[in-house]
């Protein structure tokens, strides 16, 4: 039978599978299955054009036991609600993991922004502001930018809000504009964090950092500075790298500037020309032969069918969802390290939060001092998964690194629920 690749029903199975192990309290369970808040919203917009365009939007609250939710906005033509709600509960353990005061959410409306102008793209995005009100705000919910949403459109729902409450409230959303109160490393901060837990992950697999080859699929935020920071932060060698047309292969290495031109003047990387280069499959581009697969793109890419094909030692879960629940469990067999989204990137969350924190205290620092503080929290996060392992593997019991993960993230949420007396 093929593959469920409903990311709820994924998110959902993944719990289940964490709670069986960690032996969970059925009532913390129950109430852990399902989002606390969902708000479907109809969101009529006067277009350029001058007719009314009526959109659909969500906002999801999964779980504020531990502060307030905070998770990004998506504008995407195949937006679905069980794909929000996936995400906001992926959201709740991502923060947890990573052990700041917030909750998980996420937002998105189903809209194409390729085919509309930025007059309707701010109109819409201080609509959905409006439909949202004081259910979002620094101490309520927290939105940020997430796929084909940026830093302007944050600007437009901040600059809504702000007029509904009449308070100069930055912390209420994230990775906005430097001029109002954005954080410069906030920009680079999920594939920074990932670099961060690469360089931890290689040193225990014995992977020589100078000589470690990586393989990235996407050339997006997160894939492109996957690129440079790998580099940047452990030395190690690009030999490919893909967008949605196709990748590019050169096992001497890849060069950025090349990369750019390409992109710019062909619209992908796949047409970077260099003599050893080669076009690849983004299928092939996966199994192709180095230390390290970075997905940076989108969900569901290693699965039951292909999972078997890949080679590196470590894989780096930088985009959400990129390994089914049945590929987890053949990497895993395989004796791959696959080290869970919700850990990676989470230096996105963790850059965010950073955010929030000077804007709400009106303390500003430096980027160094965001760096290593993002630094030594990420990976603080890997070493506690490892030692979950560990722990359960001196009990006999062999378990992934995901599920080491979700026992800390969920064991956190559960104390905090109880603590509150909500079972
Ligand atoms: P993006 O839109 O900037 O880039 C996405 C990239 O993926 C593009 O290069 C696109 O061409 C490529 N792509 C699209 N479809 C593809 C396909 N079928 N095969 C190969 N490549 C394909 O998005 P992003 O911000 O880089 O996000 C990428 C992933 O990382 C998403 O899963 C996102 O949820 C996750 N993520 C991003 C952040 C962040 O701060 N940017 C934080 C956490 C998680």
């Amino acid at each position: 039978m093929a593959e469920d690749l409903n990311p709820f029903k994924i998110a959902q199975h993944q719990l289940d599978e964490a709670a069986e192990i960690m032996k969970l309290d059925k009532q913390a369970h129950a109430i852990l299955r399902e989002p606390k808040r969902v708000l479907v919203m109809n969101i009529p917009v006067k277009m350029s054009n001058g007719r009314t365009q009526t959109f659909t939007g969500f906002r999801v609250r999964y779980n504020d036991a531990r502060g307030p939710a905070k998770g990004g906005i998506r504008f995407h033509p195949e937006e679905s609600l069980d794909t929000v709600k996936a995400l906001s509960a992926w959201m709740t353990w991502k923060c947890s993991l990573a052990d700041i005061p917030f909750g998980g959410g996420k937002g998105g409306v189903i809209c194409d922004t390729k085919k509309m102008n930025d007059k309707d793209i701010e109109a819409l995005s201080r609509a959905y502001a409006r439909a949202l009100g004081t259910d979002m705000g620094p101490e309520v919910d927290i939105p940020a930018p997430d796929v084909y949403t940026t830093p302007q459109i944050m600007a437009w729902i901040l600059d809504e809000y702000m007029n509904i409450t009449r308070k100069s409230e930055f912390g209420a959303i994230t990775g906005k504009p430097v001029e109002l109160w954005g954080s410069e490393g906030r920009m680079d901060s999920t594939a920074r964090g990932g670099m961060y837990v690469m360089r931890e992950a290689a040193k225990r697999l014995k992977i020589n950092p100078k000589k470690a080859t990586v393989v990235v699929q996407g050339f997006g935020n997160a894939g492109r500075f996957a690129y440079t920071l790998s580099k940047e932060v452990m030395g190690a060698k690009v030999v490919a790298i893909s967008d949605s047309e196709g990748g590019i292969y050169d096992p001497a290495g890849l060069s950025l500037e090349k990369l750019d031109e390409a992109k710019k003047r062909t619209g992908s990387v796949q047409n970077y020309s260099s003599r050893g280069a080669q076009k690849v499959t983004n299928e092939k581009l996966l199994e192709l032969k180095a230390d390290i697969l970075i997905p940076a793109a989108i969900e569901n890419q290693i699965r039951a069918d292909n999972a078997d094909k890949i080679k590196a030692k470590l894989v780096l879960e930088l985009a959400n969802g990129p390994v089914t629940p049945e590929a987890t469990a053949i990497l895993f067999e395989k004796g791959i390290m696959d080290l869970p989204d919700f850990l990676v990137n989470s230096g996105g969350v963790i850059g965010s939060y950073y955010e929030w924190v000077q804007n709400v205290t009106g303390d500003y620092w430096d980027t160094d001092v965001f760096y290593a503080k993002l630094d030594k929290k990420i990976t603080k996060s890997f070493n506690d998964t490892m030692a979950m392992q560990k722990e359960y593997a001196a009990k006999g019991q062999k378990i992934n690194p995901r599920m080491a993960a979700y026992i800390i993230a969920v064991d956190r949420v559960a104390k905090a629920m109880k603590a509150r007396g909500w079972y």
